[in-house]
């Protein structure tokens, strides 16, 4: 085990024989992970977050890997998420650990860097913050969200068709409807919202 600056570092100039997997490669390890319905969803993240990285000109290929990894923690038990936060030192606040479910965008970043050998930043931190959304998100931040909220597989909800009418013409306006959705419908629940849903709000 190298610490982890130099483990990214040889694995970005391919030092060590460290691995890289295609798309494909990784496409079938999560058809292995995921319930079929996720895997469903996932690919239709992909579809999405493919023509909206053409529409507003993001890395595609980046879009792609970053769609297909986004939820590759979301079906790990809660005891699982628990511990893996812990083994991998991924600190948790009060509303992460009373709402763990969360975590699996956390997860899901530290699990493309170590199992999937995904390096790129650019993509480790849309899957990260794929969930609650962050303070002055990136386009590909932004596209990961948005094609996780209205994907073809999505069924009715809330904000949905605002959503699938704003996302061509003004990724911000769309973003606001589907994390304002987001935080009412949490709230009716009697959920805790995440104060980076409110700093992404407040930054678009
Ligand atoms: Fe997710
Ligand atoms: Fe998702």
């Amino acid at each position: 085990m190298l610490p982890r600056p130099a483990e990214d570092y040889a694995r970005r100039n391919n030092l060590y024989g460290v691995k890289t997997l295609s798309f494909e490669e990784i496409k079938k390890l999560i058809a292995s992970r995921l319930s079929d319905k996720r895997f469903a969803h996932t690919m239709g993240v992909v579809e999405s977050a493919v023509k909206l990285a053409e529409r507003y000109g993001a890395d595609v290929e980046k879009a792609r890997m970053a769609a297909l990894l986004h939820d590759c923690a979301k079906e790990y038990s809660e005891d699982k998420k628990r511990a893996l936060c812990e083994i991998w030192d991924i600190p948790t606040d009060d509303i992460l650990a009373k709402k763990i479910s969360i975590t699996h965008s956390l997860l899901g970043a530290e699990s493309a860097r170590r199992d999937f050998y995904i390096t790129d930043n650019e993509i480790l931190r849309a899957i990260r913050y794929h969930t609650t959304g962050f303070k002055d998100m990136t386009l590909m931040d932004k596209i990961i969200m948005l094609a996780d909220f209205i994907e073809p597989t999505r069924e009715y909800y809330d904000g949905l068709k605002e959503m699938r009418e704003l996302a061509f013409t003004d990724l911000n306006a769309a973003l606001r409807v589907g994390i304002t959705e987001t935080m009412r419908y949490n709230e009716r629940k009697g959920l805790p919202v995440h104060p980076w849903g409110y700093d992404a709000l407040a930054s678009l």
